[in-house]
């Protein structure tokens, strides 16, 4: 497709953070979404906490988040820096440290544990993530849990045209507009619906466009830096631009060197219901999540 026939997706809000809050004692977390005003309206994406960024002091005893349960979504953790340790009912586990992300399939139920791995809080230092939560259609909230480590070395990187930058694609795939830039790039993700997860690095004055479908819910979250997303004012650090569904291209410049998020994906037109680590499309659903977790199904730690 040319550059003739495409159109500029139209920026509907810049937010900022609606809430800062402690995940256990390991996770100081700016949340965007749904917080501030973003509710439900960036279907498939339930949440985004930003993480830190946030110094540690060394300890014998890491911090983290202790045995809690999901149902109905995918949580997708990516890490800047420091090292998360993760283990879970299923008997499944790891470590992801900068530049991995691991992609938990809850579906039906888990118990889990995400903790500052061992080693690495023994030294302590700067820890920096993101966490989303990614809903599941209704056919698959009750499939069986799944676990995916994506690790640096398995996500492609794409270096984009005229040294603006890079871009690595996590999930989905990365269509190149200009004609000098690769194309059909695709992530190592599997995901349950098409969504687009790319970690882009922009030098500051450069600029890079990037093509995402039309009727896919899309945002752009910067981690460090400015940009400026088709037109738009600065967008700072902490900062989620969300765009509307009528275009398939965004311009982003960087005022500075930046690291930013671009999060796009399919709808997801189902109802949501929502109670805690549980996602579910109706009330009921959610009334059995909490029954069978405290009955035990979503199984223990061990
Ligand atoms: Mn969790």
């Amino acid at each position: 497709m040319s550059n003739a026939v495409m159109s500029d997706k139209k920026v509907v809000q810049i937010h900022r953070y609606g809430s800062r809050h402690w995940v256990g004692d390991g996770f100081p977390v700016r949340n965007l979404i749904p917080g501030n005003s973003v509710g439900e309206t960036l279907s498939p994406f339930l949440l985004l906490d930003y993480a830190g960024p946030e110094n540690f002091s060394p300890t014998d005893q890491p911090r983290g988040v202790g045995e809690h349960p999901h149902r109905g979504f995918e949580t997708v953790t990516i890490v800047y820096d420091g090292v998360v340790a993760h283990r879970d009912s299923t008997g499944s586990g790891g470590v992801i440290g900068p530049g991995d992300v691991q992609w938990m399939t809850a579906a039906s139920g888990v118990v889990h544990e995400e903790m500052h791995e061992k080693e690495w809080a023994s030294k302590g230092g700067v820890f920096h993530a993101i966490q989303l939560w990614v809903n599941l259609p209704r056919a698959h909230k009750m499939s069986s849990p799944g676990y995916q480590t994506l690790l640096k070395r398995d996500i492609p990187v794409v270096e984009l045209a005229g040294g603006a930058g890079q871009l690595r694609v996590i999930a989905g795939e990365f269509r190149g507009i200009s004609e000098t830039m690769p194309r059909g790039i695709k992530g190592p993700a599997k995901t349950f619906t098409p969504v687009h997860l790319y970690d882009v690095r922009l030098k500051a004055g450069h600029a890079t466009e990037i093509a995402v479908p039309t009727v896919f819910n899309t945002a752009v979250f910067v981690l460090q830096g400015g940009v400026s997303v088709n037109g738009s004012g600065r967008v700072g650090e902490a900062e989620l631009v969300q765009l509307d569904n009528s275009g398939e291209r965004m311009t982003l410049k960087a005022t500075d060197d930046t690291v930013l998020l671009v999060l796009s994906g399919e709808p997801i037109d189902e109802p949501v219901a929502r109670y805690g680590p549980f996602v579910m499309n109706t009330k009921t659903e959610l009334v059995q999540a909490v029954n069978d977790y405290q009955a035990g199904k979503m199984g223990h730690l061990s």
